[in-house]
């Protein structure tokens, strides 16, 4: 592949930029990020002119691919050249908010912010002011952000920060434990249950490997966090409005946090955050209540308009359909490749998000039988077992020097540009075709 472009764009950009970008993970291509030039349909084509199918889409937003239907791309228009923003409010927020409103229970209230990280660092505040508590408890191998709260490893009993720059007394007030594990819950509840303040969680955890609630663990946090007058807060910036459609997630378990965090889809490929939940606890934020919230940019029309106008044309249109199939014939054929080529790797995810992670360890649960078309599901031993990771523990060790061979020096080689790394999660959109879904098959019979 031709190269001299991105590579002479990201030589000028490691002169002015630490590590050559502005978001960290975009930096883990190698020997060094493809520069993109445009988007197109479900494709990226870089500034030597290679096309890609894009199974990053942004890292998530884009749910209708690059080429945003008429009517968002009017709307998105019309709103900027009337005036980017004001600094006071605009009804589109209204319509926005009345829009996720009436689509997601469990928001009552919603604020928008300008970030995923804007908005779990907000709920997490809202959630200390509410209760009067300090302590939050995270999963371990969850992600909600660059934020000082939750850049945490370690377990209960010794959380670190996981960035140089954090004060250790700052992570003392969080508690990873491991996902779908209730005694380790209980365990921290027992301990620390008078000053939990809420349990932080992805519904489904999407930045390690894509890993799956065990039947019943969100009814039991539901359950515990009530029990102790500690609130449950769902990290949705990348499940909301992919996962269960309209509803978000939360919907598909039948789950009604106390508060919410979106981004990603809401803002429609625009920069966005919001946390939306109980109208009582919500009240909390300034200047309702004491809880102290603001941002220049929060709200800002082009973002509503991109936003808002792609959520009326999923509700329109088969976007769900669309994207949920294309999902499923990937996850298919994906299993087979590796059940015949790689019988120690995994295929994860659900609806339009999918992963193959270059690990089999842990126990197999098996729940979907289609996913064992030689029907011997029932023997850990055959390679179509469905094998589901648990927790971070089960997709730790997955051979990450591997799928980075493999990856940067075969998918991107064949056209294929897949997450940077070992354990974000990949994304269809409406803009994605059956031929695209092929060729990335194909690839990967190669590559494995
Ligand atoms: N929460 C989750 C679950 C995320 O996946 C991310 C980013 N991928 C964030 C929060 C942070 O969002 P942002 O990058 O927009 O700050």
């Amino acid at each position: 592949m031709n190269d001299e472009h991105s590579r002479a764009l990201y030589d000028r950009a490691l002169s002015v930029m630490p590590g050559g970008v502005n978001s960290t993970v975009r930096a883990a291509i190698e020997p060094y990020p493809f520069f993109v030039q445009k988007g197109d349909g479900g494709h990226v084509i870089d500034a030597d002119g290679n096309r890609y199918v894009d199974w990053v889409l942004g890292l998530g937003p884009l749910l209708l691919g690059h080429d945003l239907p008429e009517q968002v791309r009017a709307e998105v228009q019309r709103t900027a050249s009337e005036g980017p923003m004001y600094g006071a409010p605009t009804e589109i927020e209204v319509d926005h908010a009345e829009f996720v409103v009436r689509h997601v229970p469990s928001v009552e209230k919603i604020r928008f912010v300008n970030s995923g990280t804007e908005a779990t660092t907000s709920a997490v505040r809202l959630a200390r002011g509410h209760t009067g508590r300090n302590k939050i408890v995270v999963m371990q191998g969850g992600y909600h952000g660059a934020q000082e709260t939750t850049l945490v490893e370690g377990d209960a009993d010794n959380p670190r920060p996981s960035s140089a720059g954090i004060p250790q007394s700052f992570s003392e007030h969080t508690i990873p434990v491991p996902f779908n594990d209730e005694d380790a819950m209980r365990e921290a509840f027992a301990k620390h249950g008078d000053d939990i303040a809420a349990v932080l969680t992805e519904p489904i955890l999407c930045n390690y490997g894509i890993v799956y609630p065990e039947e019943g663990y969100h009814e039991f946090l539901r359950e515990i966090t009530d029990e102790h007058g500690s609130l449950l807060i769902f990290d949705e910036v990348i499940t909301g409005f992919r996962v269960g459609g309209l509803g978000c997630a939360q919907s598909e378990f039948d789950i009604t946090p106390d508060l919410t965090t979106f981004g990603k889809i809401i803002g429609g490929g625009f920069p966005v955050g919001a946390i939306g939940g109980k109208a009582e606890i919500m009240e909390g934020f300034t200047p309702a209540g004491d809880v102290f919230q603001a941002g220049t940019f929060s709200g800002h029309p082009v973002t509503m308009a991109a936003g808002l106008e792609t959520l009326k044309f999923a509700a329109e249109n088969d976007v769900y359909d669309h994207v949920n199939d294309l999902g499923d014939r990937l996850r298919r054929g994906l299993t087979d490749i590796v059940a015949d080529q790689a019988p120690n790797y995994t295929v994860t995810g659900t609806d339009s998000m999918f992963k193959v992670i270059f690990t089999r360890d842990g126990p197999a649960p098996s729940s979907l039988e289609e996913q064992c078309p030689a029907g011997c599901r029932q023997d850990p031993t055959c390679p179509r077992y469905d094998y589901s990771p648990k927790n971070a523990a089960d997709v730790k060790n997955a051979e990450t020097d591997r799928w980075r061979r493999i990856f940067w020096g075969q998918m991107k080689e064949q056209g294929v540009f897949l997450s940077q790394n070992q354990f974000e999660c990949q994304f269809v959109s409406y803009g994605h075709t059956d031929a695209d879904v092929e060729e990335t098959l194909e690839a990967y019979k190669q590559a494995l």
